[in-house]
């Protein structure tokens, strides 16, 4: 049994009329009707002619619907291509052209209508663990965006491993505020759900009343650093506010250490912080049991081979293991580039390994700096940023300057003194290091998945050192 179908309705409870989903205004779906609704809309795939491993894509506002679609398609064998409901026609038709889709659906619920009609799917189409699930573009900042290719297999191997990690059990309630057009609402958050048979609070969106009033009836939410922030910011938030859940987990982007020490001070619980990315899903994961340090994104996965490639003591991450993807969608050669010879995947991520194994990411090897010829990494002053009084976070970039090569610009987020804070720095930093300015802004550019846009800061603050 490969099929990633069989693998998460395995876990389904017994009891099909238990929800799956509860939604804000109190209605229930059941695994029975996501169940049916998946094998309908199967039968409808196959009856079009949909036949194994073809496309079917997916742009269409978050819904159970769209969930339904999701695991009709595994079902029926074909591939799983979600996108992002912000993407404009024009991205979406070089997505279309790329990935060649057989079936795109916009509307989840008129698709969910239509199928209606079909004979439901009873078996779900043998496939490989080899065979492609998904294909998931990334969401690159530069260049073309590159469909990862994630099998059966990868995608059954994570879930299980995340489910035994975090200690899933059919008593969870998963607070479910993500989009699911991206690795972590679609596959890590639903599958841990589906293998314990668990309901999800299901929220189109993160609204921080709604999640307010979902946290009394769950007991693990899945988040981006964002949904963190902006609970602290809620004085509703309180311990009380907390006091049903046993987990709150963070990741597709960094947590900063202050929201970390935030959340504790407030409700007496360490956020979980993990690693990972659309080519392999989760990586790390700081650990259930044990410690939980701010800063650290835990241990490598069961199975996951980590190593820092370059020799010295921080570098780009690299891996191998059962989750890891097979390469981008027909870029041979870009999927070449990006694995050694041996088999690890460059992740792109630069960070440093202690010897127990804990890892520490220190940022994107495409944001460092090279100022002067000498490397800047820009989490080290970032830190020491976000420390000062008035600071709520910072961004470092490094954008071209005539003497440097690139100069170094913290772009911050509060208000305080350009001059002193560069002082601070310097006192703390080698000149090369030290920013040679300081701007103040109300927020950083991040997209939907809260990661701050390095390369849009670059572009603002391209000319601030041309003469
Ligand atoms: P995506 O493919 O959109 O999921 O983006 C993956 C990237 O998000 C990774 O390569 C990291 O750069 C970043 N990322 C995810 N989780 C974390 C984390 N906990 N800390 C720092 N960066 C993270």
């Amino acid at each position: 049994m490969a099929n990633l179908y069989d693998i998460l309705a395995e876990g389904f409870p017994a009891d099909r009329t238990k929800p799956a989903f509860i939604l804000s205004d109190g209605t229930q779906v059941s695994y029975a009707e996501l169940e049916a609704g998946a094998a309908q809309i199967a039968g409808h795939l196959v009856a079009s002619g949909v036949a194994p491993g073809d496309r079917v894509g997916l742009q269409t506002e978050k819904s159970v619907e769209a969930v339904m679609i999701y695991l009709g398609v595994l079902k029926a064998g074909a591939v799983f291509l979600p996108l992002n409901s912000a993407y404009t026609k024009a991205e979406v038709d070089y997505f279309i052209h790329d990935a060649a889709p057989r079936v795109f659906v916009t509307d989840a619920q008129a698709f969910r209508d239509e199928a209606n009609d079909a004979d439901p799917l009873t078996e779900a189409v043998a496939r490989k663990e080899t065979d492609l699930a998904s294909l998931i573009y990334t969401s690159g900042t530069t260049g073309r965006s590159k469909g990862a290719m994630l099998s059966h297999g990868n995608l059954a191997e994570n879930a299980r491993a995340l489910h035994r990690a975090w200690g899933f059990t059919p008593d969870d309630v998963l607070l479910h505020a993500l989009p699911i057009f991206h690795v972590h609402g679609l596959f890590v958050a639903m599958h841990c759900a589906f293998l314990s048979g668990a309901p999800m609070v299901w929220l189109p969106k993160f609204d921080d009343a709604q999640v307010l009033a979902g946290l009394a009836k769950s007991t693990v939410m899945m988040g981006v650093p964002t949904f963190y922030t902006r609970l602290l910011a809620n004085p509703q938030f309180t311990r009380r506010a907390a006091a049903h859940m046993r987990l709150f987990i963070c990741g597709s982007a960094p947590l900063l250490e202050s929201t970390f020490a935030e959340f504790e001070d407030r409700t007496g619980m360490r956020i979980l912080e993990r690693y990972g990315m659309s080519e392999a899903v989760i990586i790390t994961s700081n650990p259930l049991h044990g410690d939980r340090i701010p800063g650290s994104v835990g241990y490598p996965l069961p199975g996951v081979d980590l190593r820092i490639g370059g020799g010295q003591e921080t570098g780009v991450i690299e891996i191998r293991g059962p989750s890891v993807f097979s390469g981008y969608w027909e870029m041979p050669e870009k999927t070449a580039e990006e694995f050694t010879a041996d088999g690890y995947f460059k992740t792109g991520d630069v960070g440093r390994q202690d010897p127990d194994g804990r890892v520490w990411i220190s940022g994107r090897a495409k944001d460092l700096i090279i100022s002067g010829g000498y490397n800047v990494y820009p989490k080290e002053i970032e830190l020491i940023l976000d420390e000062l009084p008035g600071v709520t976070e910072s961004a470092v970039v490094g954008v071209p300057h005539p003497d440097f090569g690139e100069g170094v610009v913290a772009v911050v987020i509060g208000v305080g003194d350009e001059a002193a804070m560069i002082a601070t720095c310097r006192a703390q930093l080698a000149p090369y290091k030290t920013p040679k300015r300081v701007v103040f802004v109300d927020e950083l550019p991040r997209n939907t998945m809260g990661k701050v846009q390095k390369n849009l800061l670059r572009d603002r603050y391209s000319n601030l050192f041309s003469t």
